[in-house]
């Protein structure tokens, strides 16, 4: 039948151009029941009909009921008992009934209709990302389900690989490939039984691994990291969204080389910058990468909270935060974290940083290298557990350190530089006084969430900080902008402008 379709197509499309495709009346008589073996099928953006050959027949017309206008439209000029309609919109159930010219001239009908309604073939782009070839199609309302196949060029037969079952989702990534073989997908929506059209030959691409792609801050605005890809020569195109400028838009291009500074004059600040690096002439497209648009010339704190997590606490400081555009590190006691899971989820959704307060809360001065290791290390698997990244940040409990602590620690050790007391006077206004007569440009500030008078004194400091021009980051973010490079077993008390 695919064979008849693709020579029907050259007929009917000059046939057609002799037609007027028009409303028109029919004063034609009935006589026959049945639909005369009427079939439709969704096929090439259109329906493809075949019926049962008529032996008086001279010509085939076809009668198509239109739901949208209400009105029947006549297909005439037919010579073979199969026809292509193109005519047909994506969505819509079309009825049609076999008429025939005898040779008398006379129209003749079979009585009844069938309906079937047209479902287009999506439209699919395919990229390499790092271990998957991701595919992306046009959705269509009309679609209950999307149903992706995909074969190597040896296949005759195509092969079922996912069944999507929500019309709004728009791609799949097809994690099943081997590096530099080719791959051809297609794609069909599917309404209820009703199987839509799918593009014959389909859409093919080769499996390119991509390069893995990290981003962090510097004094001169993004640095964009990635593996140089198959150790080849290759043009390395940089491109940037956010929120504010929400399509891809080229910032760099690069050869050879597995690192790109964008300058603060791309980024936009207050919102998440994501960047992505694609290969020139090639499909071939990294995960996208983010960091926070923060401006260097702006004053900038870090504000910390130990001890955590405790659900109303945390959840208080966060919704504060996020109320403000503010972000906050979290270092967090290791055996709570399973216990305040939520809490600790929120605050990373709201893009604070999690740092690591041992599993124990102990005062690491008191403990041999393989107690301290191990304090840090049983910590960062709790996390990462839940939040799926290991904290790269240590705050020791009682800010504790000798020199066994710094060689046993392989991340870097976080002081701070404004001490609020809030732990000791449990008291709002004194944390907040203790802020605003402290706080400067590159200043790390410590608190506990764990006093319902520190999430309250927190309620009055963002907006402060904020109404005083700071921009509220994370320690991580603040070290890096300012150009200090975080070190394994290094201390860090502030971040001031060099
Ligand atoms: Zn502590």
């Amino acid at each position: 039948m695919k064979k008849i379709c693709f020579k029907s197509i050259a007929i009917t499309l000059v046939l057609l151009s002799f037609l007027s495709v028009g409303v028109t009346a029919f004063a034609t008589e009935q006589d026959f029941n049945g639909t005369n073996n009427l079939k439709i099928i969704n096929a090439k953006s259109g329906l493809f009909l075949t019926w049962d050959a008529v032996e008086e027949a001279t010509e085939y017309r076809l009668k198509r009921y239109d739901p949208t206008t209400d009105s029947w439209s006549p297909i005439t000029g037919i010579t073979k008992p199969y026809y292509q309609d193109y005519d047909v919109k994506n969505g819509i159930a079309y009825t049609y009934k076999v008429c025939y010219m005898n040779s008398e001239g006379v129209e003749k009908c079979f009585q009844e209709g069938v309906k079937l309604k047209c479902l287009y073939a999506p439209k699919i782009t395919l990229s390499c990302t790092p271990n998957s070839v991701m595919i992306v199609w046009n959705t269509y309302s009309s679609a209950s389900q999307y149903r992706i196949y995909r074969k190597l060029p040896s296949d005759k037969q195509w092969t079922c690989i996912r069944v999507v079952r929500d019309n709004k989702v728009n791609y799949i990534m097809d994690y099943n490939v081997i590096n530099g073989q080719n791959y051809i997908y297609t794609i069909k929506q599917m309404d209820g039984d009703v199987s839509g059209s799918y593009n014959i030959e389909g859409f093919s691409t080769r499996f390119c691994k991509a390069p893995t792609v990290t981003s962090k801050h510097s004094p001169k605005g993004a640095v964009i990291n990635w593996t140089k890809y198959n150790s080849g020569k290759y043009t390395y195109i940089i491109d940037h969204r956010s929120a504010v400028s929400p399509s891809w838009k080229t910032v760099g291009i690069v050869y050879d080389k597995g690192t790109y500074t964008c300058s603060f004059d791309n980024i936009d600040f207050g919102v998440i910058n994501y960047f992505r690096v694609r290969l020139k002439n090639t499909n071939v497209v990294t995960y996208s990468t983010s960091v926070y648009g923060i401006d260097p010339n702006k004053p900038m704190v870090a504000l910390t909270y130990d001890d955590g997590p405790l659900t109303s606490v945390t959840n208080s400081i966060v919704s504060t935060l996020k109320k403000n555009g503010a972000r906050a590190t979290f270092f967090v006691v290791g055996s709570r974290v399973n216990s305040y899971k939520g809490c600790l989820k929120n605050a990373v959704n709201a893009g604070c940083e999690i740092g690591n307060h041992t599993y124990d809360h102990y005062i690491l001065t008191n403990y041999k290298q393989g107690t301290i290791k191990n304090q840090i290390n049983k910590t960062n698997n709790a996390v990462k557990i839940i939040t799926g990244k290991a904290p790269t940040l240590v705050r020791a409990p009682g800010g504790s350190f000798n020199s066994t602590v710094k060689s046993s620690v392989k991340y870097p050790l976080i002081q701070w530089s404004v001490d609020t007391l809030d732990w000791k006077y449990r008291k709002s206004s004194s944390v907040v006084s203790a802020v605003k007569s402290n706080v400067k440009d590159g200043s790390v500030i410590l608190m506990h969430d764990l006093y319902k008078s520190t999430a309250d004194a927190t309620k009055t400091i963002v907006p402060w900080l904020k109404s005083q021009g700071y921009q509220m980051v994370t320690v991580t973010e603040l070290m890096q902008i300012r150009g200090y490079d975080l070190k394994a077993g290094q201390v860090y008390y502030s971040a001031y402008k060099k």
